[in-house]
């Protein structure tokens, strides 16, 4: 397939913005990127998409998200507002996440899903949590991103909080879909070991997890990250778990990891809000991928991850949005204003480190899940994962701007057509592998019911 007519920007290394440019499509990779009259010339037969005009991006990646927050949006926390955040875990998402039937995760999923599609982003990092739902649940989340046609990395978030019986059953979830998907790999498809977070999680299941994924890890592809199957899990989010750590271990929470054998190039660390300089380090010298999810410390007022802090210690640090949209254009938006205002700082956070975030760290995250994978950039060899949007600028548009742009200009409402891996999953905004009518009505009927549990 030909896509003609864009306006490209590639981003990448070759960071070019192409006008009247064209990109060629072959077995869900990007074969040639260039001048449009030039590409039509060389390939007459391909089928043309044309793109009118539109910016053609990449697709958007997401590091951390969770699913099963779906049926959260619009609902009323019962009782008084939480004035902390254990009190929010305990009174939202500790109630949200029992009140889950596995109808309600495959629909939560793809309610995500759509709203994915629509908003361009093609490749998803979820952690999820149904405690009365837990056997199957991955492959529930599965079959719904299978069906929409985007890339998800799945793991399952083990915790003490409901009882040993639960702990084990969501080591087992983790252990059973990294193995099923080691039998039947899926480009599509990845696994990782979720963990909630050091607060929830003892010395002895911390121990049990890292012996099960040592057991689960798939084969080490050559260039691939020594230890097969990482860990996701949520660090330091608030103080709350440094005391507890501090509390049951002597020690802060990062160090606390890096004993139990947590940490390392495949393994996520959410938010990393309360961290020092000497877990810093640990972060940066075990290759761990730190996560920031502005939108969501705002929401839960735990601070400002000190990122540009992290990337000076070494540390490897991406973008994710914690269960708020899957619009990367609101979370770098947040990123950049949200850093700014923590330092009061109006060079904090400039929108170019925004952009790499997003794009090029993101990117590099992915390949830890899809080794060999070449996302976030637009260039011959990199999967073809791409958006148009219907974006008009009345400046000018150039490649060392581009990120202004997106802070200030794009809003993801100007996607209109979303590929990933070469398939068109939206075309005009009209979703070609989703039923959003059917997923809305059903999701409708089933979120009024998990409502009802969670005030009961
Ligand atoms: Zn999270």
């Amino acid at each position: 397939m030909l896509i003609t007519n864009g306006r490209i920007a590639t981003l990448g290394t070759t960071n070019q913005v192409i006008e009247a440019g064209a990109l060629r499509i072959d077995g869900g990779l990007i074969a040639a990127v260039g001048d449009a009259s030039a590409l039509k010339k060389a390939y007459p037969d391909d089928e043309v998409l044309d793109a009118r005009g539109q910016l053609v991006m990449p697709g958007g990646i997401c590091a951390h998200t969770h699913f099963y927050g779906a049926f959260a949006r619009g609902m009323a926390v019962p009782g008084e507002a939480p004035s902390t955040f254990t009190q929010i875990l305990e009174r939202l998402w500790w109630r949200l996440d029992k009140a889950l039937t596995m109808e309600d995760v495959r629909y939560s999923a793809l309610v995500c899903l759509v709203d994915a599609v629509r908003h361009g982003t093609t490749t998803l990092i979820d952690h999820h949590a149904s405690p009365n739902a837990i056997e199957g649940s991955l492959d529930a989340i599965a079959e719904g991103a299978k069906q929409a046609g985007l890339r998800a990395s799945l793991c399952y978030e083990v915790t003490d909080r409901d009882g040993p019986g639960r702990a084990r059953a969501g080591i087992e979830e983790n252990v059973r879909f990294a193995k099923s998907l080691a039998a039947r790999p899926d480009s599509h498809l990845s696994a990782s070991f979720g963990l909630h977070a050091s607060l929830t999680l003892s010395d002895k299941t911390l121990a049990d997890c890292v012996a099960a994924a040592v057991g689960a890890s798939p084969p080490t592809p050559p260039g691939a990250a020594k230890n097969g199957l990482g860990f996701h899990i949520h660090v330091a989010e608030h103080q709350a778990d440094q005391d507890d750590a501090l509390r049951r271990s002597g020690v802060r929470v990062v160090h606390r990891l890096h004993q139990a054998g947590i940490l390392g190039p495949c393994t996520i660390a959410a938010h990393c809000v309360h961290v020092d300089e000497t877990e810093m380090e640990v972060l940066a010298e075990t290759g761990t991928w730190v996560t920031h999810q502005p939108r969501s410390n705002m929401n839960n007022a735990v601070g400002t991850a000190r990122v540009e802090e992290m990337l000076s210690a070494g540390a490897n640090v991406g973008l994710g949005n914690d269960g708020f949209s899957n619009d990367v254009f609101a979370e770098m938006k947040a990123a950049y204003l949200a850093g700014k205002l923590a330092r009061r700082d109006p060079r904090a956070m400039p929108g170019d480190l925004v952009t790499r975030l997003s794009y090029a760290h993101n990117a590099r995250l992915a390949r830890a899940f899809w080794p060999g994978l070449a996302l976030g950039e637009l260039r011959p060899g990199a999967t073809a994962d791409l958006v148009f949007l219907d974006y008009h600028p009345t400046t000018p548009l150039t490649a060392g701007n581009l990120p202004w742009h997106l802070i200030f200009g794009v809003d993801a409402s100007a996607i209109t057509t979303t590929i990933c891996a070469g398939r068109v999953l939206m075309r005009d905004r009209r979703l070609l592998t989703l039923d959003e009518e059917a997923i809305t009505a059903r999701s409708r009927e089933l979120a009024a019911q998990v409502w009802k549990r969670v005030e009961g």
